[in-house]
C-alpha cells in the first residue's frame, strides 16, 4: 500500500475545513510522535487536526480517504502498544478538545459524553451525582474514546467488568467520511451483528468515535481497603479464588511482589506497605477493596475475608478504612509503572491475561527464565481476574538492539505459556503496533483472515490508524 504525502494544497483543504485547528512541522509538540511506550516506535504525524466536531471530522477523514493519506485518532496518548503512534505519517485527529460531558440521563442511569473526556473528569463528576462509572484503569488522564477504543479494563474489573459493559451508544466517523450511530440508550439488544461491540477495543483502525453515551451506576457509599503481607507469591495467589469462593465479592483485588513495592515507594517517597511482620520477611501482598452501603455490612465483610485469607497462608491483615490510609495504599500501586519507568533505561511490557488459577504457575514460569535474557523481570497485576504485567527492564549496560533480540525472544516464549494455560495476549492494553506479530502467532491464520476482512469492509483504502492489529502495511 501507497499513501501519498501531505502537501501545501491538502493543508489548505484542512485549513478550510478547521480554521486554525491545523498544525504541521514545529507547531506539532513531539509528544504526538510517540505513547507511553516508545520501544514500540516513535514518528511525526505530517499534520496534527484539533478535533471539534462530528461534521468536521468527517469532512477531513473524506479528504484523507480521496487523497489517500493516513488519518490516525489520538486520545491523550498514554496507551502502552504503540496504538495512536503515526508510523505512516499522515494525519493525527487530536481528540482532547472534545472534552464536553454533555448531559446525564439519570432515569436511564446513562451519560452522554465526547470522546476527550478524561476518566477523571467523568469520575469524580459522576460521584458528585451519586454516581459511580465502574472502569477504572491505573491511568486516569487517558481519554473515554481511548479507554473504549482500548476496552480498558482495571482494577474494577473484577466485581463490575471492563469498559466495554459500560458502553451503549456512539457516534462514529467511518474512514470514508459516513456519520454512523451505533447503538442506544437500551440495556438489551439482539439487533443484528453487534457493530458497536467491534468498535470497542478496535483501537482507532475501524472508526473514529466522536460521541459515546455511558452507563453509570449508583455509587457505593462505602469503601475499605486491605492490605494483605505474605511470604511468597505461591501463598498469595493461592488465596484469590478462596475470596471469590467464599462469595466476598471483592471491588478490586491486586497483587504486587516485595521489589515492586519497594521500587514504587521509593518513587512516592512515602512507605505504607509493611516489609516485616514477627520476624517474617514479606515477599508480596494482596491489595484488596470491598464496597458496599453499610459500613457495619463492611465491617462483617472484612473480618470475614481475614479469617479465610489467614487461615491460607497471609501472615497478617491490615485495614485502611480511612480515606488517608486508602489514599496512600493506592497511590503506592498507581505508581507502579511510572517507579519502574523512572529506574530502567529500555522498558517492554506484556500484558497477558490467565485463569486466576494459573496465576502463580505462570509467574512462576515467567521468572523461571530470567537468567536467559539481559534484562531483569518484574511484574505485577489484577489478581482479581488473572490480567498480569510483566515487564522486562534493561539497565544502561546493554544496548537497544541486544535488549529488542531478547525481549522478542522472551515475548514469545511466555505468549505460548500464557497459550497454553488458557490465556490471551492482551488483557487490557491491546495489541497495536507493538504486538501484531504476537497476534498472528496466536490466533493462526483463519482468524487473522477474519480480521484483516473486517478491517477491509470499515476501511476499503486502510487509510485509517494503518499498521495496527492485524493490517501491516506492505
Ligand atoms: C501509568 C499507566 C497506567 C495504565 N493503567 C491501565 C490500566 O490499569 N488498564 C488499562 O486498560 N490501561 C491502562 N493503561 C493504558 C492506557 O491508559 C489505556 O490504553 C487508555 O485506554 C488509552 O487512552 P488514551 O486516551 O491515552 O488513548 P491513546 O493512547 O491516545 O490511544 C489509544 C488507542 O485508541 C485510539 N483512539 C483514541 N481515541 C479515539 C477515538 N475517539 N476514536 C477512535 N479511536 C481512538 C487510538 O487511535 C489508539 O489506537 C495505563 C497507562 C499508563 C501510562
Amino acid at each position: 500500500m501507497q499513501y501519498n504525502k501531505v502537501t501545501p494544497e491538502f493543508i489548505a483543504q484542512l485549513e478550510k475545513i478547521v480554521p486554525g485547528k491545523v498544525h504541521t512541522g514545529s507547531d506539532i509538540n513531539e509528544d504526538f510522535y510517540r505513547d507511553e511506550m516508545p520501544i514500540y516506535g516513535s514518528n511525526p504525524p505530517e499534520v496534527v487536526v484539533d478535533g471539534t466536531t462530528t461534521e468536521d471530522i468527517a469532512a477531513i477523514a473524506k479528504l484523507c480517504y480521496e487523497n489517500n493519506i493516513p488519518i490516525i485518532p489520538r486520545g491523550a496518548g498514554t496507551g502502552l502498544t504503540g496504538a495512536s503512534v503515526a508510523i505512516h505519517g499522515g494525519v493525527m485527529i487530536d481528540m482532547q478538545k472534545m472534552n464536553k460531558i454533555l448531559e446525564y440521563d439519570e432515569d436511564n442511569f446513562v451519560v452522554r459524553v465526547q470522546p476527550g473526556v478524561l476518566l477523571h473528569d467523568l469520575a469524580e463528576d459522576a460521584l458528585g451525582r451519586g454516581l459511580l462509572y465502574p472502569p477504572d484503569p491505573g491511568e486516569k488522564f487517558a481519554t473515554l474514546g481511548g479507554n473504549v477504543s482500548t476496552n480498558a479494563g482495571g482494577m474494577r474489573a473484577v466485581k463490575y467488568g471492563c469498559t466495554r459493559d459500560y458502553v451503549r451508544a456512539m457516534t462514529v466517523v467511518l474512514p470514508t467520511g459516513e456519520i454512523i450511530k451505533l447503538g442506544a440508550t437500551v440495556s438489551k439488544t439482539s439487533t443484528g451483528y453487534s457493530l458497536l461491540n467491534l468498535m470497542i477495543g478496535s483501537e482507532g483502525t475501524l472508526g473514529i468515535i466522536t460521541e459515546l453515551t455511558l452507563k453509570v451506576i449508583p455509587a457505593p457509599k462505602e469503601t475499605i481497603s486491605l492490605i494483605i503481607p505474605y511470604e511468597n507469591l505461591d501463598d498469595c495467589i493461592a488465596t484469590v479464588p478462596l475470596l471469590m469462593k467464599n462469595r466476598l465479592n471483592p471491588q478490586a483485588v491486586e497483587f504486587m511482589e516485595r521489589e515492586i513495592v519497594l521500587a514504587s515507594e521509593r518513587f512516592i517517597g512515602r512507605e505504607t506497605f509493611p516489609k516485616q511482620i514477627g520476624g517474617v520477611e514479606v515477599g508480596a501482598y494482596l491489595l484488596v477493596t470491598f464496597d458496599g452501603d453499610d459500613f457495619d455490612q463492611l465491617n462483617d465483610l472484612v473480618e470475614k475475608a481475614a479469617e479465610v485469607v489467614l487461615e491460607e497462608g497471609a501472615i497478617d491483615v491490615l485495614v485502611a478504612d480511612s480515606p488517608a490510609k486508602k489514599r496512600d495504599a493506592w497511590a503506592a500501586r498507581s505508581s507502579f509503572l511510572e517507579a519502574i519507568e523512572a529506574e530502567t533505561k529500555w522498558l517492554d511490557e506484556c500484558d497477558v491475561v490467565v485463569p486466576v488459577t494459573k496465576i502463580a504457575e505462570y509467574l512462576k514460569y515467567v521468572k523461571s527464565t530470567e537468567e536467559r535474557y539481559c534484562f531483569k523481570i518484574k511484574s505485577f497485576g489484577h489478581a482479581g481476574d488473572g490480567n498480569l504485567h510483566i515487564y522486562a527492564c534493561g539497565d544502561d549496560t546493554v544496548d537497544e538492539a541486544t535488549f529488542k533480540k531478547d525481549v522478542e525472544v522472551f515475548m514469545k516464549d511466555i505468549y505460548a505459556k500464557a497459550a497454553e494455560m488458557g490465556g490471551l495476549i492482551s488483557g487490557e492494553h491491546g495489541i497495536g503496533h507493538g504486538k501484531m506479530d504476537y497476534l498472528a502467532d496466536f490466533s493462526g491464520a483463519a482468524q487473522m483472515r477474519l480480521m484483516e476482512g473486517i478491517k477491509h469492509v470499515f476501511d476499503p483504502k486502510m487509510i485509517l490508524n494503518p499498521g495496527k492489529i492485524c493490517y501491516k502495511v506492505q
